[in-house]
């Protein structure tokens, strides 16, 4: 945000995150911002590896990290929701609803109802992680536990479940926080 202090007047693109990486289903994303004399609400496509952003002349870093916290959300929803359909079907079992979340200690979990609950952040995982923690929270839908009875469902379901975990362990902890990434 730059209510105070280094404000030019006027946003530049570079300010808004022009050129800047952002992570989509493992991949790097360019940030390429545009200026539009009247949207009221930050706009966001992605067409390949660039990331499309429309801002206004008023929008300010805040709005367009809500903007992408929306686009990030909504991307999770299509995807998580196509892999809940596929597992499901495969486990035969049958869930509620599908909540989209961020949840800073979990990367998905299934209530006692049924209902599966997914943070959003995995969309900027490798899809095989994604698809990793829809195994996993459709295997709670028959076992509500981490039972061994659970466990080989969820090998048999999806195998490579060990190095889909030691992933997560391992660069989950950087899919938190702000989504520009600091590295160029
Ligand atoms: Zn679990």
């Amino acid at each position: 945000m730059m209510i105070f202090g280094k404000h030019r007047g006027g946003s530049a693109a570079g300010d808004l995150g022009d050129g800047r990486a952002l992570l989509y289903r493992g991949q790097r994303l360019t940030a390429r911002i545009s200026h539009q004399g009247s949207c009221r609400r930050v706009g966001v496509a992605r067409r390949g590896s660039t990331l499309h952003i429309q801002a206004g002349p008023g929008h300010t870093e805040g709005d367009v990290e809500a903007a992408l916290g929306r686009w990030y959300r909504k991307e999770a929803r299509r995807l998580i929701t196509d892999l809940v359909r596929v597992y499901t079907a495969r486990a035969g079992a049958t869930h509620k609803k599908i909540f989209i979340k961020d949840q800073k200690t979990r990367w998905g979990s299934c209530s006692r109802q049924g209902n599966l609950n997914f943070n959003f952040r995995l969309v900027m995982a490798p899809p095989d992680i994604l698809e990793y923690i829809v195994a996993h929270e459709v295997c709670h839908l028959v076992h509500q536990n981490h039972s061994r009875d659970y466990w080989s469902l969820v090998a048999s379901h999806y195998p490579r479940f060990r190095e889909a975990r030691k992933w997560l362990r391992s660069h989950g902890p950087a899919l938190q926080g702000t989504f520009f990434l600091d590295t160029p």
